[in-house]
């Protein structure tokens, strides 16, 4: 009886520590404004860093050609070539091709990882010479979408600031991301000119962009979490005299690295970040996404074979970092069988578990679902707290002194991105629930949250051609 007692009480101070009443969103949400405008007025000023990417015309659907897009960020490493023709809403083709990225490039020598992707590009753009519908003589451009943090200093250009994801590549902090791939591109003799340099969020806007003029902010919900919206470069002080055409530019919040108070913590998130390779780094990214849901769960797991012995003894499996991923947990909260079939294979293939009673399968469920239910509504509450940056969270925002009453009912979109959002139907539901929750259903129905599939990618190639455009 105690040992069943013990595994309830560890599923109750979970429920307590993992928490989000709407209030505790709200403070989450005005702390995310708030920081937004600290990052915005000093280099350094707040956690999330606000970087420029001098994407200042987003694109209008007028763009045309072909492009190359290159996407790199995550688990997959992306190749693609996009047709525009030049009508909104009319990508004639694209082309991708995704190829798992060898764990042993991910911590060796920048070479390495570069070399291997050119000549993965470079396979495919032989394959693909087909539909190749421009001259020959015409020089190539590609977009490069390097999720990473990159201090930008034109469209094209910009430095890695520092690793995130299990990415640990020591030589390339510091360096020119899009130099290196243009090298790499030559060195294999490819001519084709790197001609933007983005990350997901900003692709991912780009093509939100491209299709509905509405589109304000892109958030990406995948191995990693981030985002990213267009601001009025008055607004951004850090950097006076900012001039664009447009008066604005696409702000890179890195908010992966954002951190208040007020974000409901347990002892799992404080281990999990102990022993991670970026200690106190990232903290919101490792509430919410794709790459440390499942660990988390592990850990409680854990936690509960440790208070009985429900488990039988601890397999080593159970103790293996990150080998609960959050595609199986995820399979754990959606099953729906009345003896928890799925629930009991993964325990018994994955974690080595075998006859765990139903009644503590029914728990892990339960434990699965607070983890998500947490990571969602959190990732909500980033959302309004950009729409409360830029006014349109229905109250004019914060010290913007433009509220009109018009403010409120205009359409505003939000293009989102990421199989933890795509795949994970209750990450999703719970997430548009709390956006809800948090907004008034008033508010709410003049927000949409639109998904773009392969949004980082194409929407590189829409940032390359709607500057061509200009040029
Ligand atoms: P990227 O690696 O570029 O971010 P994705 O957007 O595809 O690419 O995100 C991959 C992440 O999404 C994986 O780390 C995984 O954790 C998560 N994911 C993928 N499918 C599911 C799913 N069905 N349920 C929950 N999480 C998923």
């Amino acid at each position: 009886r105690g040992k069943w007692e013990r595994m309830l009480r560890v599923l109750k101070e979970l429920e307590e520590g993992c928490d989000t009443p709407v209030w505790r969103l709200k403070q989450v949400v005005d702390a995310v404004a708030v920081e937004m405008h600290a990052g915005l007025a000093s280099e350094g000023g707040s956690k999330i860093r606000m970087l420029l990417t001098f994407v200042d015309n987003l694109p209008s659907g007028k763009e045309k050609g072909t492009y190359y897009a290159l996407d790199l960020g995550g688990t997959y490493f992306r190749v693609m070539q996009v047709q525009l023709g030049g009508h909104r809403s009319s990508i004639l083709a694209h082309e991708v091709e995704r190829y798992p990225i060898p764990e042993h490039l991910l911590i060796s020598r920048s070479e390495g990882l570069f070399d291997f992707i050119a000549s993965v590009f470079k396979q495919f753009v032989e394959r693909n010479k087909n539909g190749y519908e421009c001259s020959l003589d015409k020089r190539r451009d590609l977009g490069f979408t390097f999720s990473f943090p990159v201090k930008q200093t034109t469209v094209s250009s910009g430095i890695l600031m520092k690793w995130t994801k299990g990415f640990a590549i020591e030589d390339m902090v510091g360096r020119e991301v899009a130099e290196c791939l243009q090298e790499a591109l030559i060195k294999k003799g490819i001519n084709i000119r790197v001609a933007a340099l983005v990350n997901d969020t900003v692709g991912t806007l780009a093509l939100g962009h491209y299709h509905d003029a509405d589109t304000v902010a892109a958030v990406v919900f995948g191995t990693g979490t981030n985002a990213c919206y267009l601001e009025r470069t008055d607004a951004i002080i850090k950097c006076q005299g900012l001039l664009t055409t447009s008066g604005c530019m696409v702000v890179n919040m890195e908010w992966g690295n954002f951190w208040s108070s007020h974000l409901p913590r347990t002892m799992y998130d404080v281990e999990l970040d102990a022993d991670s390779p970026n200690p106190n780094y990232q903290g919101f990214e490792k509430m919410i996404s794709g790459m440390y849901l499942g660990e988390i769960v592990r850990r409680i797991i854990l936690r509960m074979s440790l208070e009985s012995d429900f488990f039988g003894t601890i397999s080593s499996k159970l103790s293996t970092p990150f080998i609960l991923r959050t595609p199986l947990m995820a399979a754990l909260c959606e099953d729906n069988s009345p003896d928890l079939v799925e629930v009991a294979r993964v325990l018994k293939d994955i974690l080595e578990v075998p006859d765990v009673p139903l009644k503590v399968r029914k728990l892990l469920v339960d434990v699965c679902d607070v983890v998500t239910r947490r990571a969602a509504r959190l990732a909500a509450a980033g959302i309004v707290g950009i729409l409360k940056k830029i006014g349109r969270d229905g109250n004019g925002g914060i010290a913007s002194g433009r509220r009109s009453r018009d403010d409120t009912k205009m359409r505003t979109v939000v293009a989102v991105e990421g199989s933890l959002y795509t795949n994970y139907l209750m990450f999703r539901d719970y997430l548009n629930e709390a956006v809800v929750e948090i907004l008034g259903e008033e508010v709410a129905q003049h927000v949409t949250l639109k998904v773009m599939d392969d949004g980082s990618g194409i929407g590189a190639a829409l940032v390359v051609a709607s500057n061509s455009l200009r040029e």
